[in-house]
This record gives C-alpha cells, sequence and structure tokens, in this order.
C-alpha cells in the first residue's frame, strides 16, 4: 500500500515540469548549477534579478503590470524633438521601472511625455509632421518585455532550482495580475505596420504572441506544483494556476490555432512560430487538437521539413537571418515532442534523427558561412563587422551540434554529434557554453547540456560546399578566417523575405563584407521598400532602371564550377528576373584568383535585352576616387532626375521626412530607388580602364574596382542612405550603356587590398567572337588571361603584346610569367593555347539520358558509361520545360551508374478534399513554399516536375503550380484521390544529365 501511494506522489509530481524540460532536466540543472562555471554563471544572474523580484511584496508586484486597456508600442518614431531613431520597445534605458510612465531620449536626454508632447496613454499626435508618438505604450512594452521575458523567466527558474517559496510567490502575483489583463490586450505592437488591422497580445503583434506564449508556459510548467499556484486568484476566478492556463495559456493557444488554421502564412516562419504556440498550450493543457497541429495537419513540422529545407539542407526563405530563426523554430517545436509523452507517442518522437533536418542543423550554417560572416542577402540586418578571429566557431551550428549531441538516439549518434561540436569549437566547447553571444540558448544549455565528453580521435573537417544547388547559392573561396577571401553568388530563386536581387554579388575579403549589402531593418520603411530592397541598391545590372521579378518566374541554373588554384570560377543565369524587360540574357561569370599575398575577383556580366544597363557597384567606406575618369560637377537632385531626392530625407524608423501621409509599404517615387541615389555626378570623359578606389576604414585598408567601360558607356557616381540613420551612406560607381535592344559584357575587377594589391592594369582583349570576353590582368608577378565564352566555339584572342590565344571552351585560364606560361585551366573545351603553350581535352563536356531512377537511393542509370573521375564533381540535370538546371556532387560512378549525394525530394504535399478548380488540377492541401517568389507570383519552379502517389506508386508531371501555391496542374489528375500524400522530385527518366570537363596543367 505504501509503495502504491509512493508510486502515485511519484507519477504525480513527474507530471511537471514535462514541456521543454523534465524532472531528470531539474535534476541535471542542479547539477549543472553545482559544477560548471558556465552554469553557476546563468543560474547566479538569474538568482540575482529574481531576488530583486521575490523582495517585493504583493501590491508592488501587481501594480508594474499595466493596466486593462493599456496600450503598447515600438517606438518607431523615436524622438519629437531631436529625431534621434530609438531601439525598439525601450530598450537600452530609454524606459525603466523606477520611472513609471515616462521615456527618455538616448541622445537629447528629453523626458517624454512632458507638457508640450502629452500622451493620455493613447500617444501624441504631431499636427506638423503627421506623425504619432507613443511615449506611455513604449514604456508599457518595456514592462510587458521585462516580466516575460526575463522575471517570469529567473522566477520560474530559481524555483524549479532551489524550491523556495519565495520565487514562485512573486511570480504567482505576477502572473496572476498579467492573466487579467492579457487576454484583453489584443492590438498588439500600436505602432506595427498593419496599423488598424493589426492583432497581437500585450507588446507583440501576430505570430510574435507565440515567441513570448511558448515561454509562459514554460515558466507555468515549471512553476505548476507550487502551493502559490494553487491558490486561489486574486480575481476570484478558481487558482491562480487556473486563472494563467485559462486566460494566458489557452486565449494565446487559441489566438496562435486560429492562425494555423487561416493558412495565411503557408510554411512561413510566422506559421512555424503559430504552430509551436498552439503545440505549447496544446501541451500544458492536454489539448489534442492543439499538439496534432504539429503532427498531422497540413503545417505539420514534418511538412516544414519537407518543403522549406533543401537537398542541402539550407532553408527556402531567402535570408540567411531567416533560416536561423527558423531553424530555433523547429528545434523548439522538437524540444516539445521529444518530451511529448501521449497515448499515441508513449515515448514522444526525435526529430534530431531526420536526416535533414541534421543537414540543416550542421552542414547547412558551414556550407553558407563566408569566411567567418555569415552573408547578407535579403531581408536581414546589414553586416558591417570586421572579423578577426580565425576559428570555425558559428553560433547556430554550434548550439544545434549541442542539441544533436544530447538528442542523439545511440552512442555513435553522441560521439559523431560531439565530434563536429568539437570542429566548430576549434576544440574549446567548454569556453563557448559561456559565451554571452549564446543569449537565450544559455536557457536550454542549463537544463539539457551534460558534461562534456571530449572528442578524441582526428578533428573531423567540414569543409564547405561551393554550390548550393537548392538555394541558387555559389560561393568561391580562397584561403580561411580573416585572411580568406570569398565571394557569393546568388542565382536564384528569390523567395520570401529575398530583395530583388538575383545575381547579386557579395565580396568578403579584409575580414569584411565589403559589398556592404544594404539589409532590413523594418520592413515597411520608407528606406527598405523604396531603396534597400529594389535591385538597384544592390551590386548587379539594372535593365531600364526597373525593379526585377516583376512577372512570374525567378532563378536561374548554374552552368560550371571550377576550382584548380589559383583560380576558381563559376558561371549562372536569371534571365527569369528580367522577364518584364524582355531580357534574352541575364549571365554572371566570376573567378577568384590568387596572386601577390591576395586574391582578386573578375567579373563578367552579360546582359542582353532592354534599352539601358546600369551595372551597378557600391563598397562599404569612402569613395576615395576614380582614376581613368573625369567626373562632371554634383547634379541637383538625383538618379531619378533633379526634381526628386530622397537620400536625405531618412528619419528615425526609416521613413521619409514630409511622407508620414504615405503610410507604410510605400515606395517612393519613381519606385525603383533611382531617387535615393543623390551627389549625382556623371563621367565627362572616360578611358577604357578606370578605377574606383574606395577607402574601406581608417587605415590603410582599400577596395579597387577596375571597370573596363565600352566606347558610348559612361560612369556615374552617387552617395546612398543606409536602412538606419546610424549605418554608414555607401557610394556607388555606376557603368552605364544606353542602346536599342542593348547586348552588354561588363567586365569588372575587384581587388581588396591592406596597403596596395597585385593587380596593375586590366584590359579588354580583342577577339573575333561575339560572345566570347577575354580580360588581360598585369599582375605585380606576370600576366594573368581569364577567358570566357558561353558557347564553346573556337575563338582567337588577341594579348596586348599582339600574341594570340587560341580557345574553345566556357572559361579558360593562363597565367604568364617571364614569357612561359605557368598555369593553364580549362572547363568546358578542348583547346587553350598560346605560342608553343597547349592544352586540350578530348571532350567539352560528358552528356546523357537518365534511363532509370532509383528516388530513394538518389542513383541513377544513363544512357551511356561515365568515367569513374568524376567522383565529387557537379553534375547538372535540366529538361527542357524545367525553370532552371539542377546541380548534384556525384557520390560515385560505376560504368552507367551515378550514385547523387543529396536526394531528389523537392516538396510532399496531401490532396484534400475540395472539388478541383479544373479538371487536370489535384487539391494539394500543404503550401508549396517554392512555388511563389518574393513579389507573390508564381515561380514556375515545379513545372516539369515528376509527382508521385506515395500510396499507389502512379506518377504524373506537374504542368504548373496554381496560384494559390498549393492546388497543381498534372498530365494525369487521376493518379490521386482524395487523401492520398505525394512526392515531387528533382529528377526523372528522360532528363538530360551534363558534366563539363576541367582540365590543367
Ligand atoms: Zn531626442
Ligand atoms: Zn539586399
Amino acid at each position: 500500500m505504501i509503495d502504491f501511494l509512493l508510486a502515485i506522489s511519484i507519477l504525480a509530481s513527474a507530471r511537471h515540469p514535462h514541456l521543454y524540460s523534465t524532472t531528470a532536466d531539474v535534476a541535471r540543472a542542479r547539477f549543472n548549477a553545482q559544477k560548471y562555471e558556465w552554469a553557476k554563471a546563468y543560474f547566479t544572474a538569474a538568482q540575482v534579478e529574481a531576488d530583486k523580484w521575490a523582495a517585493m511584496n504583493d501590491a508592488q508586484l501587481r501594480a508594474l503590470i499595466p493596466p486593462a486597456g493599456s496600450i503598447y508600442a515600438y517606438g518607431l518614431s523615436g524622438c519629437p524633438i531631436c529625431g534621434a531613431n530609438w531601439p525598439v520597445w525601450g530598450a537600452n534605458g530609454i524606459a525603466d521601472i523606477s520611472k513609471p510612465g515616462l521615456v527618455i531620449c538616448p541622445k537629447c536626454r528629453h523626458v517624454f511625455p512632458d507638457a508640450e508632447h502629452p500622451d493620455p496613454g493613447t500617444g501624441w499626435h504631431n499636427p506638423e509632421n503627421g506623425r504619432d508618438y507613443y511615449f506611455i505604450g513604449v514604456y508599457n512594452a518595456h514592462v510587458a518585455q521585462m516580466v516575460t521575458l526575463h522575471a517570469l523567466r529567473d522566477l520560474s527558474t530559481c524555483y524549479a532550482i532551489t524550491g523556495d517559496r519565495k520565487y514562485s510567490r512573486a511570480a504567482a502575483s505576477l502572473f496572476d495580475q498579467l492573466a487579467d489583463v492579457y487576454p484583453t490586450s489584443i492590438v498588439g505592437a500600436f505602432d506595427y505596420p498593419n496599423g488598424d488591422h493589426n492583432t497581437g497580445r500585450l507588446e507583440r503583434p501576430q505570430y510574435q504572441v507565440a515567441r513570448v506564449l511558448v515561454l509562459l508556459a514554460d515558466d507555468l510548467d515549471l512553476l505548476y506544483d507550487s502551493p502559490d499556484f494553487s491558490a486561489p486568484s486574486a480575481s476570484g476566478k478558481g487558482s491562480v494556476r487556473e486563472y494563467v492556463e485559462q486566460n494566458i495559456i489557452a486565449d494565446g493557444g487559441k489566438y496562435c490555432y486560429d492562425f494555423v488554421n487561416t493558412g495565411k502564412m503557408a510554411l512561413t516562419n510566422g506559421q512555424a512560430d503559430y504552430v509551436r504556440g498552439a503545440l505549447a498550450a496544446g501541451i500544458i493543457l492536454d489539448k489534442k487538437e492543439w499538439i496534432d497541429c504539429a503532427l498531422t495537419g497540413p503545417y505539420r513540422l514534418e511538412s516544414f521539413i519537407d518543403n522549406c529545407l533543401d537537398r542541402d539542407g539550407q532553408y527556402y526563405e531567402t535570408s540567411v537571418g531567416y533560416s536561423d530563426h527558423c531553424l530555433s523554430l523547429y528545434t523548439d517545436m522538437a524540444e516539445m515532442l521529444y518530451n511529448l509523452r501521449t497515448p499515441e507517442h508513449p515515448n514522444g518522437i526525435n526529430y534530431y534523427e531526420h536526416p535533414k533536418l541534421q543537414k540543416a542543423l550542421f552542414k547547412a550554417g558551414i556550407d553558407i558561412n563566408c569566411m567567418g560572416h555569415t552573408p547578407r542577402f535579403g531581408d536581414w540586418g546589414p553586416d558591417t563587422a570586421a572579423v578577426t578571429s580565425d576559428k570555425h566557431f558559428s553560433l547556430c551550428p554550434y548550439v544545434f551540434s549541442e542539441m544533436l549531441e544530447a538528442r542523439a538516439a545511440d552512442k555513435a549518434g553522441r560521439v559523431k554529434w560531439a565530434a563536429a561540436r568539437s570542429y566548430i569549437c576549434d576544440g574549446e566547447v567548454e569556453a563557448r557554453r559561456s559565451d554571452k553571444a549564446l543569449g537565450d540558448f544559455r536557457h536550454w544549455f542549463f537544463w539539457h547540456a551534460d558534461k562534456i565528453e571530449e572528442h578524441s580521435g582526428p578533428m573531423p573537417k567540414f569543409d564547405p560546399q561551393p554550390i548550393l544547388g537548392g538555394r541558387g547559392v555559389a560561393v568561391l573561396r580562397s584561403g580561411e578566417g580573416s585572411k580568406g577571401k570569398a565571394a557569393l553568388l546568388r542565382y536564384g530563386p528569390s523567395l520570401n523575405h529575398s530583395h530583388f536581387d538575383d545575381l547579386n554579388l557579395n565580396f568578403f575579403d579584409l575580414g569584411r563584407e565589403l559589398t556592404y549589402d544594404l539589409g532590413y531593418a523594418l520592413g515597411s520603411a520608407h528606406v527598405q521598400v523604396g531603396w534597400s530592397k529594389t535591385t538597384a541598391s544592390h551590386n548587379l545590372v539594372v535593365v531600364n532602371e526597373k525593379n526585377q521579378l516583376t512577372e512570374p518566374g525567378s532563378g536561374g541554373s548554374a552552368y560550371f564550377y571550377v576550382e584548380k588554384g589559383p583560380v576558381r570560377a563559376v558561371e549562372a543565369s536569371s534571365e527569369a528576373s528580367y522577364v518584364s524587360e524582355g531580357v534574352k540574357t541575364y549571365r554572371r561569370t566570376l573567378a577568384l584568383i590568387d596572386a601577390g599575398k591576395g586574391s582578386y575577383l573578375v567579373d563578367i556580366f552579360r546582359v542582353a535585352g532592354g534599352n539601358q544597363h546600369d551595372l551597378m557597384w557600391h563598397f562599404g567606406g569612402t569613395l576615395a576616387g576614380i582614376n581613368g575618369a573625369d567626373m562632371g560637377n554634383v547634379e541637383p537632385g538625383s538618379l531619378a532626375g533633379p526634381d526628386i531626392e530622397w537620400g536625405t530625407k531618412v528619419i528615425a524608423g526609416g521613413d521619409l521626412a514630409g511622407c508620414a501621409d504615405k503610410g507604410t509599404y510605400w515606395a517612393a517615387p519613381p519606385g525603383n530607388g533611382y531617387g535615393f541615389l543623390y551627389n549625382v555626378r556623371r563621367s565627362t570623359s572616360i578611358s577604357p580602364e578606370c578605377t574606383a578606389t574606395w577607402k574601406v576604414d581608417d587605415k590603410q585598408d582599400t577596395a579597387s574596382l577596375h571597370m573596363l567601360p565600352e566606347p558610348g558607356a559612361q560612369i556615374i557616381t552617387a552617395k546612398a542612405p543606409g536602412i538606419e540613420l546610424s549605418l554608414p551612406k555607401p557610394e556607388y560607381a555606376i557603368v552605364r550603356r544606353k542602346g536599342h535592344n542593348l547586348k552588354s559584357a561588363f567586365v569588372s575587377v575587384v581587388e581588396a587590398s591592406e596597403n596596395g594589391g597585385a593587380v596593375r592594369s586590366v584590359k579588354r582583349m580583342e577577339c573575333d567572337a561575339d560572345e566570347a570576353v577575354g580580360v588581360e590582368i598585369e599582375t605585380m608577378d606576370g600576366t594573368d588571361y581569364v577567358l570566357s565564352s558561353t558557347k564553346a566555339e573556337p575563338v582567337v584572342f588577341k594579348t596586348a603584346s599582339g600574341e594570340a590565344i587560341r580557345f574553345n571552351g566556357l572559361f579558360g585560364f593562363l597565367r604568364e610569367r617571364d614569357e612561359k606560361i605557368e598555369r593553364g585551366v580549362l572547363t568546358g573545351g578542348t583547346e587553350l593555347s598560346m605560342a608553343s603553350y597547349k592544352l586540350t581535352s578530348d571532350k567539352a563536356q560528358y552528356m546523357a539520358k537518365v534511363m532509370a531512377v532509383d528516388l530513394k537511393q538518389a542513383q541513377l542509370t544513363l544512357d551511356k558509361e561515365l568515367p569513374t573521375d568524376f567522383m565529387g564533381q557537379i553534375v547538372y540535370i535540366n529538361r527542357g520545360d524545367y525553370s532552371h538546371n539542377s546541380p548534384y556532387y556525384i557520390k560515385s560512378v560505376n560504368g552507367k551508374n551515378l550514385a547523387l549525394a543529396e536526394d531528389l525530394v523537392l516538396s510532399r504535399g496531401q490532396i484534400g478534399t475540395e472539388k478541383p478548380v479544373s479538371a487536370d488540377t489535384i487539391m494539394n492541401i500543404v503550401p508549396l513554399p517554392r512555388a511563389r517568389i518574393v513579389s507573390w507570383k508564381p515561380s514556375g519552379y515545379f513545372r516539369g516536375k515528376l509527382i508521385v502517389n506515395n500510396r499507389t506508386g502512379a506518377s504524373s508531371s506537374i504542368i504548373d503550380v496554381n496560384d494559390d501555391y498549393l492546388s497543381i496542374r498534372v498530365h494525369n489528375p487521376g493518379a490521386f484521390k482524395p487523401g492520398d500524400g505525394f512526392t515531387i522530385y528533382d529528377v526523372q527518366v528522360g532528363d538530360e544529365v551534363k558534366i563539363p570537363v576541367s582540365v590543367s596543367d
């Protein structure tokens, strides 16, 4: 009998916590707090804060919570007096609980509200500039964050570890009072861009509600069994626990669950947030349908993994910031599901064993890293930092390696992930656990990280993969760490959170991102919509002064990648991005070439179609001057004309002065960003080689750009704003060509150096073919020749000294030193010769047809045999009606059998019960994120691809995805019945494979 009672009591106490942490995790955290410095530091900091709250009485704690009916705000309008931009939500000392209801400008130190700027709680409207200022709203947001992100976290942690009721007593007061206002504080932040239509809870708009709800659910879970939560609520509505469950967990959970089912957010990061909010509330409240939305519905975690991560583990939203963020949402769900105990899943579900998620959590972060920088493309803050460390360390892969190690199903898995962790920490795992940069992840470490099992044996190596075919990214790299160089070319598709910047370049050298992508702050701000997101703000060619991606379609193909020191080169195109301008060629060839102590980058940008081509270049720092061009006086206005000048009008929050009436998401006319380019100067005369130099810092660091403008071209320089007042203002150098149905092949050479680089001069070579481009580069130790042609046809180039170079290939490189050819590289061709030097290849490329596909094993059977030495090389797979080709790494070759290194699944979905909208349509209910480009038009990405019924094995090919990004037109709709799951594959019988041959000596 006693045993039975004991068992019951153990079961009862084992019930909570069980959401993110279990009773075993509590025991581990207690041990960690005793044993390890990193855990001790985390706990001590929490205790210092928790003790402050615990010293306050019930009335004092309750008085902190803004009364019902209060509004909350970001503070996006900044300071009404000095115009300073304010950090959001009253951060950085703008608001403080010692001064209730007041905010202080961090710049001019003025305190608001005051007599001139009164705020009755609903904000102050400035009639002069039309802007609204929510001083009290900002203060309230600060308090809400202090309570939900800090006080309750620290109190619940300290209660769980010490069992001291002073912590649960204080937490109960705060939680009980918060529950009073939570379900009626439904606007979210008052100044969030969606204006009148916005919803949320407290200061959080929309899916951000989930970000706080999951924390509150975790806190309640840790405090659940405290007698202070069984005590009556001051509201008179049951116990504190019941009141919090009802008014916060159930209310927030329903908010999230209802949003999930609208399907409006498709499979974006916002939807992942809603799903995890519903899941957390569902687990706390034992609500099966809320739990099931993460397990069985169309928006289940599996759907996210299948459709949002590609074969390389890269995430689809076109910004690495969003990739990292969304992976943290997936692991957040994975954590909850690991601990899940339901009749259907008595032992939980371990998503950390999912191969694609594993790839995304670790290798994908290494593959995208550019010399210690997580590269900026699309919506993410700009990267103006200089890296000085040569370590492998990268935050997200590190944190995720800890999770993978902790959650590995067996010993082998733990050993594998411990080795990966050791690599990313350069062997210093213990030290990394104390890293302040871990931020909120430290909470996970505290509960879940165990003793570090040191990795013995040789350190594994994780070399970054240069071509990421799913994401459409190629990275050329030379060297490592802070002294390394990297050039990233993104050829699309440009999906959610992208900028209009197919074929943009990010270039890293001298420890920095020299190309300074302007990035992202507030998505609705005038400077974001009208400038930073436009094609013109980037380093690429703008056609007809128009943005890319105004018509359906985006993304293109890669043609070759070659890496044969001292050269790495790649070529890709994305004609789809300028369909609107009738562009037939939009193609970029990059070669990163080591010379002297550094490397230089050769860029050949081909464009055919349109009547004006503007090659845009900008780097961080200041444009110190241009050699080879005489520049005229500064023109009034902007590059859009003398009457428009937006570039100098950016104010706090990224809006434009005097444009409050334009509202949010407004693109200032003419809408293409040209109105932001001010201080315009145009060349009055130019020579065949013009060199612009940017001073990158206050030392000797420079970025030099050699431009080779053709006759009739013009060079334009201009200044532009960054996306926040505090950010550097980029300076542009633009090569402009005009003409009817224009054809351009712009040549540029970029070199960064600490005190003078290796490049002496750059010349365009004469040649006898239209498509071919040859560049002769004099360096401090010889002459390099870079040759490029889009067709492998015989071409003769003439060097500056009158010698002939015969070339038949896609890419060629020669290095001449002391009148001898020291190095030759030939890709996709048969001949490269100069004087007595000759480099040849029997074959330009191997081509074959796919006769059979093993879809599960990613093995192709071809119609002819391939040589065996292609292992590790790239095969390019295509077919007439596809929107793009697909590069795959070759795992092995055996006669006609070609095994690929990545899996072939593009997407997975399920047929719903709705009536088909047309006879050839199947009614898929799982959103297809790659079907929609950033401008919310169809991508054409799935056109022609193979779709297979998972139940019957029957297949069809896709005509296209409809513009609901769900339903799919197929050639054989009868093969799919309601309820059937299906898989879309990237490769099928009849596809063509190409492998360009590279030779060198
Ligand atoms: Zn101020
Ligand atoms: Zn950008």
